[in-house]
């Protein structure tokens, strides 16, 4: 979606003057990318609109008409903003309180990704100290408690169902209260699915529901889902008046336009996204960062949230870096194991944006292979460095001439280069790409209210 808005901004910045004729021209290369995006119809024309009013004043009061840097700016906050407003409907949802029993139950599909979620979910809070368990309500799908256990087991976390009961609202009233007594914090109820709305899927959540009477209750959908997704998400606003959304499989080809045309319809926020089948899986949504990612801008704020989030199953590591934040002393050896990280967060195409120096535009015509080639070529060259050279802030790597400045790469640059079946030219750019990503994070961490305290779990 990023490219093909930006091929659409691009042949409109060639055109001699922006009037209303270029402007259309333009907003329907964009209503086609976001149709194509999965955005619903409706949606699609009132953003058209809406930035075509915005854009076409704006550049008339900024005289812009023949400034095409300037309409262009213009035009693009125009369509950032209307997006954002699309994912963002201002409401805050619900977050569970310590000390107190927060019940959330879970609603969608057979296979969007409830019980998965439900797992995530539990793991999440329990990252943060909240005392939490899980209540196998699905008794439709054979094999769904064992599926449950599973995932609670492999977690550690506490769960409740049964083999032999076949009501799911006897099992969620037992569940719920046994954890109730054991003054549980986040009771979570993985509730079943159907393969459509049907309506004795509705009848069972509305029962469920009334019986264990949720603080919250999640809809689950599958980040895939097409031009469907608004009058599921209405049918389901409708009988389960879900508060928030979790959008799974963001980690694959899903567009996710049917998340956000479900949002736009039933002005629910979405919390979380699902991004893999592991139970670490899981992001906290936030409207202008996943924009800026549909649009293709980087987006370093939401890069260091999900290092952080993958460093974060690991207290000791994250301990770690943050003390290394702080000292500004973040190594070779740890910038590639951040490389490492984020390289499992999903497709090159949709991370590069969110890597310094490693662009959407450079991956333009390789696409993700080219960039996937790119980044190995980079770990290679860190697998051939020595201890000493991957403890090291780089510096190691340069040449200092007589005056003690820098002139050039250094005999290790060329052994690491050969060691690696790469060249001397890709090390220091290797080294280019480190000292950038440094800089950006140690301004981040700068630009944050106390420093390193952007680690903790917020
Ligand atoms: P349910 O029927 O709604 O409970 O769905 P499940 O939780 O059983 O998930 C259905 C399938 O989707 C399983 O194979 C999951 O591993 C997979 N799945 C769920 N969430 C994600 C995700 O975020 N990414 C990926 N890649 N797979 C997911
Ligand atoms: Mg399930």
């Amino acid at each position: 979606l990023g490219r093909q808005l930006n091929t659409a901004l691009n042949s409109f910045s060639k055109a001699s003057v922006v009037d209303e004729k270029t402007l259309d021209a333009l907003l329907k290369e964009i209503s086609k990318a976001l149709l194509e995006s999965d955005i619903n119809v409706k949606l699609v024309g009132n953003l058209r609109n809406h930035v075509k009013t915005r854009a076409l004043k704006e550049i008339k009061e900024a005289n812009a008409s023949t400034n095409h840097q300037k309409s262009k700016q213009i035009v693009h906050k125009a369509i950032f903003d209307q997006l954002v407003a699309l994912v963002d409907p201002q409401e805050d949802p619900y977050k569970p309180t310590k000390g107190k029993t927060n019940i959330i139950m879970a609603v969608g599909l057979q296979g969007a990704g409830k019980t998965t979620s439900c797992t995530k979910l539990a793991v999440h809070y329990q990252k943060k100290g909240f005392k939490v368990a899980l209540v196998c309500a699905d008794t439709f799908r054979a094999g769904a408690f064992d599926q449950l256990k599973q995932n609670a087991t492999k977690a550690k976390i506490p769960f409740y169902g049964s083999y032999t009961e076949t009501d799911p609202v006897a099992i969620s009233v037992a569940g719920v209260q046994q954890f109730k007594k054991s003054k549980f914090d986040v009771i979570i109820v993985d509730t079943s699915g159907r393969h459509k709305q049907e309506e004795d899927l509705f009848e069972e959540m509305v029962m469920i529901s009334q019986a264990v009477k949720p603080q919250m209750t999640v809809l689950v959908m599958d980040g895939a889902m097409g031009q469907a997704a608004e009058s599921q998400a209405s049918a389901f606003k409708q009988s389960s008046d879900f508060g928030a959304i979790i959008v799974t499989k963001m980690d694959g080809h899903a567009k996710g336009g049917g998340a956000i045309s479900a949002v736009a319809a039933t002005q629910t926020p979405i919390i979380f996204i699902g991004t893999g089948e592991n139970l670490h899986d899981i992001d906290t949504f936030r409207p202008r960062p996943f924009v800026q990612q549909l649009l293709g801008m980087g987006d370093m704020q939401g890069l260091m949230e999900q290092v952080q989030d993958v460093a974060m199953s690991d207290p000791d590591k994250q301990k770690e870096l943050a003390k290394k934040f702080e000292q500004g002393s973040l190594s070779i050896r740890d910038w590639s194991e951040q490389i490492k990280n984020v390289t499992k967060l999903g497709p090159i195409s949709k991370i590069a944006g969110m890597i310094p120096g490693l662009n959407a535009d450079m991956i333009g015509q390789g696409g993700d292979d080219e960039a996937s080639k790119r980044i190995k070529r980079m770990l290679f060259i860190t697998d051939s460095m020595t201890v000493k050279e991957m403890d090291s802030d780089g510096s190691i790597f340069l040449r200092k001439g007589t005056d003690g400045k820098y002139v050039g790469m250094s005999k290790r640059a060329l052994r690491v280069a050969r060691g690696s079946g790469t060249s001397v030219r890709e090390v220091e750019e290797l080294l280019v790409q480190y000292t950038m990503m440094k800089s950006g994070i140690l301004n981040m961490m700068k630009g944050q209210a106390g420093g390193a305290g952007g680690m903790k779990p917020g």
